[in-house]
């Protein structure tokens, strides 16, 4: 297929909110696409390059894709910027440039294979590298070509789907375009274990459902984490789960460990070059988010610990990582914690917020799935192959029916100024990506009204009234995602909560990221109408 039809498709889709018009027309991209293609045109159409978890990134900024559009059509950079103050979209901007170009006859792998290399440019003189690569792609393609690649390489593709819709499309390919439960759940829980969309649908085209029947789970290929449902009182957790298993909740940033010690990787960071050495080979471990998202680099002391402490030859682990302090032993409040989130400075990060791995769960081991085995039989595990040591801990926990010792155990952890406890069903196997009773959180909070904080995207904010006025900030409206829809949905206004250097710092970040129009993918009634509109980029904790 050529990239200039992918393109067309890609406008067919930005033209419906429509989930089943959208179902329909991936469906019909999956059919149309050759067996060697449809991985990479399933990528192109998400928007990234490879599966989620390892695609890489281009690096090229709004700033430097003006630069490259002026160098492309012949343009200044003024001129860029006042078509962008139009538009607020560059795929926009890059599309009316393109206007005028007629045909574009590269096939869809050409295409690919000229922005992996735009993205893995490197080293000195990399930067004009990239702006010479990608002006000579953008300068031949056409009007919705232009548009495209522009917003593949910035990133800001977001059709209003996910891999989950990409599912659904596989389904109605695989089912003459209807529904299918039983097929959907075949091809969901893959992705649960090996969310590599790319390769599902290769599979898929290739040879029908069963070609997904070899795709299991692996070392190095993160595994969508397990979530919590809550329940508010241990009575009712009792009555609804019956004999529980009750662990400490520790309120630090989710890390999935995998390592083998039979395979390789290159070291890539600094800070893992001084704690390995100049030799750029190691055992291959890796860390990962919740949201799939690699962070190896971050976590040097974990690494050691993994390599120091795992005794076994491959292994995936889920837990949760929480710094402490290094002279009272403490546990260190989320805030800091998260402080080791960073792309720089981590070998000094390790030393002023050390970490301990609580583990928790165990996936897989040498070679083996250990998710479909009950919970008390994967701790078994666990405690045999964690040695004890410094970085990585397998907590105590316990295991009652009794709703008084799950109260008392909550408030022991609550003493320990823990966030509060994890029940888990004894005997339920790990359920990738599933939010269900099998896990269950019970925190202080969740015995008030509204029990939780609420993670929000900013949308836009209101230039404000009366005390605030001068910062030129005085609200900003707030809402989150909606799976169901696949749009984001507005929450509220916010006019209260932030101190005045909070207000000036919002109105930087959102100014930043300014646009002229409503955000496309939210639904945003006109009475909330935002005097600024921004890019939903920014979150909040409300
Ligand atoms: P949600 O998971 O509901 O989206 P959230 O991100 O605020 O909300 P929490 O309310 O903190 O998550 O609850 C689940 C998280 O608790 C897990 O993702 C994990 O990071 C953390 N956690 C801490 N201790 C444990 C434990 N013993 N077992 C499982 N998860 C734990």
């Amino acid at each position: 297929m050529k990239f200039s039809q992918l393109a067309n498709i890609l406008e067919k889709l930005e033209g419906t909110t429509k989930r089943l018009e959208i179902t329909a027309i991936l469906a019909d991209l999956v059919n149309n696409l050759q067996e060697d293609e449809v991985d990479l045109g399933v990528y192109l159409s998400l928007g990234y390059l490879q599966s989620e978890f390892e695609s890489e990134k281009f690096n090229i900024a709004e700033k430097m894709m003006k630069k490259i559009l002026a160098s492309a059509f012949d343009k200044t950079a003024e001129q860029i910027d006042i078509l962008f103050s139009k538009s607020g979209d560059l795929g926009s901007v890059a599309a009316g440039l393109a206007s005028k170009q007629k045909g574009f006859d590269v096939s869809i792998k050409k295409v690919y294979k000229m922005l992996t290399e735009i993205a893995q440019v490197e080293g000195a003189g990399s930067q004009e590298k990239k702006i010479t690569k990608t002006a000579s792609l953008l300068s031949d393609a056409n009007k919705l070509s232009a548009k495209y690649l522009v917003r593949i390489i910035l990133g800001t593709t977001r059709l209003g789907f996910t891999e989950l819709t990409v599912i659904e499309a596989l389904v109605a390919f695989l089912n003459g375009g209807e529904k299918n439960k039983n097929l959907k759940e075949k091809v969901e829980s893959k992705y649960r274990i090996h969310p590599d969309i790319g390769l599902i649908a290769k599979k898929i085209k290739q040879k029908g459902i069963d070609g997904i029947a070899d795709i299991q789970m692996e070392v190095g290929v993160p595994v969508h984490a397990q979530k919590a449902q809550r329940l508010s009182s241990p009575e009712e957790i009792v009555e609804k789960m019956g004999e529980v298993w009750g662990e400490y909740k520790f309120d630090g940033t989710r890390v999935q460990l995998h390592m083998d010690r039979n395979k390789k990787m290159k070291v890539e960071s600094f800070e893992q070059q001084d704690l390995f050495g100049e030799d750029t080979q190691t055992i291959f471990v890796k860390t990962f988010t919740r949201n799939l998202e690699e962070t190896t680099h971050q976590y040097p002391d974990l690494i050691e610990g993994a390599l120091n402490q795992i005794d076994a030859d491959s292994i995936i682990l889920d837990g949760e990582a929480i710094g402490y302090n290094k002279d009272t032993g403490e546990f260190l409040p989320f805030q800091e914690t998260i402080q080791r989130k960073r792309k720089y400075g981590i070998a000094q990060a390790t030393k002023d917020i050390p970490l301990k791995y609580m583990v928790f769960d165990i996936l897989y081991l040498n070679g083996k799935s250990l998710v479909t085995k009950p919970l008390v039989e994967r701790r078994k595990l666990l405690s045999e192959v964690v040695k004890k040591g410094n970085v990585i801990v397998v907590d105590e926990n316990i295991q009652t029916k009794d709703s008084v010792k799950l109260a008392k155990y909550s408030k022991e952890a609550l003493e320990k100024g823990l966030e509060g406890i994890m029940i888990k069903k004894i005997d339920s196997p790990y359920e990738a990506g599933a939010r269900n009773f099998s896990w269950v959180k019970l925190k202080k909070s969740e015995e008030q009204i509204l029990s939780d904080t609420v993670d929000c995207v900013v949308f836009g904010y209101y230039h404000g009234r009366g005390a605030r006025a001068h910062f030129g900030i005085g609200g900003f409206l707030v809402g989150i995602w909606d799976e169901k829809s696949t749009k984001f949905k507005t929450i509220t206004k916010v006019g209260s909560g932030l101190t005045d250097e909070g207000w000036q710092k919002m109105k930087k970040k959102a100014d930043e990221i300014s646009t002229d129009t409503k955000p496309t993918n939210a639904d945003i009634d006109k009475k909330y109408n935002c005097d600024v509109w921004v890019k939903p980029e920014i979150v909040v904790e409300i």
